[in-house]
């Protein structure tokens, strides 16, 4: 008998997804993963599409969908079904406590940790969105010694937006204890330290004794990203004006929070997960895998496998001088061009930085229920979802967190046998 009915190698945002539906589903699901997610590097914004193969910015995701290469994952699991499963992704994401606002028919604009709009799907309500700039009066906090906000581009690009932007720079003393150097502070141990109601009253008080100062009539307080949902409810009563928060530069506190919730979520549904788990290698003699290796817990089984663990930056893919390869199961690894046609004869990379860069477009090969290609044959109890997945580029297109939940959701229906909607 099999440990369990599915396990899931990756915990990141696809990974979680799929073991979320999963086990509302009524399986036994674990996860098994080691380091971390790009989540640590998240905007508080979900992407579902931005910009086509053109790179034209994309209004209605759903729309310009239609219009992508048959190696997109999402026009593998049909794009006809992109509006019900995202719509089934926000679900998800507020079943899991994370309030998000927007819509798949019409993007809107996120705010990059450097201060630049990007068409986005969904935005954690609390962060600031490039569409409530304009017109406002924003009073943006700068918080010294903390040097992961570049306030100088922020400001810039707010006031770009159409904003009128006024500094305050604030010094926390609760920030001067636990660290050799404030210089050393993250946007994480921040929010750790504004927790604690003295540190988030002298925050509130900082800010309140600057308002005298600015003359401002009505402002926005905008504030980095190092604090807590929760804290930033109980600022906005101290202080008693509206606050929104722009995400820093890694770690981002958005993204540990969707992490967390998601993580808790999956668990209170029974899910169980192995952190530190790095999988090192499947057994798959005939076509279908009959268990996997971790470093700790040695062969685990289930009667489905889920693959999940990302692109370059977590390890899913790796590459050498010769070649691109997945490490867990050798499986195929395909490069697409923007016409979708798979290029063999490549370059990895372009001078300019600025412009798409080839070894983005590296992924596995699938069918089109995204099951991996292993040596020219099809694995057939296992799956592949999220960035691992070949046939587009996450950064060029904006569409990596909304490949993430749909393909993680569609994976999910096809090993519940539910019917495709
Ligand atoms: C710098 C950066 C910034 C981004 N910002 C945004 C943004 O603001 N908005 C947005 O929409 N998208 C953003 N994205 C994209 C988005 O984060 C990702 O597309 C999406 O979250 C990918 O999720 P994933 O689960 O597929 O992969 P990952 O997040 O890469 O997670 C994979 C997980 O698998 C684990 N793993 C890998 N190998 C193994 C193994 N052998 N055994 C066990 N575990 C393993 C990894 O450690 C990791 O935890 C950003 C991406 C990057 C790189």
């Amino acid at each position: 008998m099999q440990d369990f009915d599915t396990i899931i190698i990756g915990g990141g945002l696809s990974g979680l997804t799929a073991g979320i539906a999963l086990a509302r589903g009524g399986q036994r699901v674990a996860i098994a993963t080691s380091g971390t997610s790009t989540l640590n590097c998240f905007s508080g914004s979900f992407d579902l599409l931005g910009y086509d193969d053109k790179g034209k910015e994309v209004q209605s995701p759903l729309s310009a969908a239609e219009s992508l290469p048959a190696t997109h994952p999402y026009a593998k699991v049909g794009v006809s079904r992109l509006g019900l499963l995202a719509d089934k992704a926000a679900d998800l994401l507020r079943e899991a406590g994370i309030s998000v606002s927007g819509k798949a028919e019409q993007n809107h604009h996120r705010i990059t940790p450097m201060g630049i709009a990007r068409p986005a799907w969904l935005t954690i309500d609390g962060c600031l969105t490039a569409d409530q700039v304009a017109g406002a009066d924003i009073v943006l906090v700068d918080i010294e010694g903390f040097l992961d906000f570049p306030v100088e581009f922020i400001k810039a690009g707010l006031e770009q937006m159409g904003a009128k932007v006024s500094v305050i720079s604030l010094q926390l003393n609760s920030m001067r204890g636990g660290h050799s150097s404030p210089y050393e502070t993250r946007a994480t141990s921040i929010a750790r330290i504004l927790t604690r109601e003295e540190a988030l009253r002298e925050l509130g008080r900082k800010i309140s004794s600057q308002f005298s100062i600015l003359n401002s009539q009505s402002p926005t307080v905008v504030l980095p990203a190092v604090i807590s949902f929760d804290s930033l409810e109980m600022l906005k009563e101290m202080v008693g004006c509206p606050m929104q928060i722009i995400a820093t530069l890694p770690p981002s506190q958005p993204g540990m929070y969707v992490q967390t919730q998601l993580r808790n979520y999956f668990t209170s549904l029974g899910g169980e997960i192995f952190h530190d788990a790095k999988v090192t290698s499947g057994m798959v003699p005939q076509g279908m895998v009959e268990g996997i290796a971790t470093g700790y817990s040695g062969n685990v089984t289930a009667r489905s496998y889920v693959l999940a663990t990302g692109s370059f930056q977590s390890h899913g893919l790796i590459a050498d001088y010769r070649k691109v390869s997945e490490p867990i199961f050798g499986l195929d690894v395909v490069q697409t061009a923007d016409d979708g046609k798979p290029i063999t004869n490549y370059q990895r990379t372009t001078p300019d930085i600025f412009q798409s860069q080839p070894f983005m477009q590296f992924g596995v090969a699938t069918d089109e229920k995204l099951h991996p290609i292993l040596h020219g044959v099809r694995v057939d109890n296992l799956y592949a979802v999220g960035s691992i997945l070949s046939g587009h580029d996450g950064i060029r297109q904006a569409d990596a967190t909304g490949v993430s939940l749909i393909t993680a959701l569609a994976a999910a229906q096809d090993i519940l046998g539910l019917p495709t909607c």
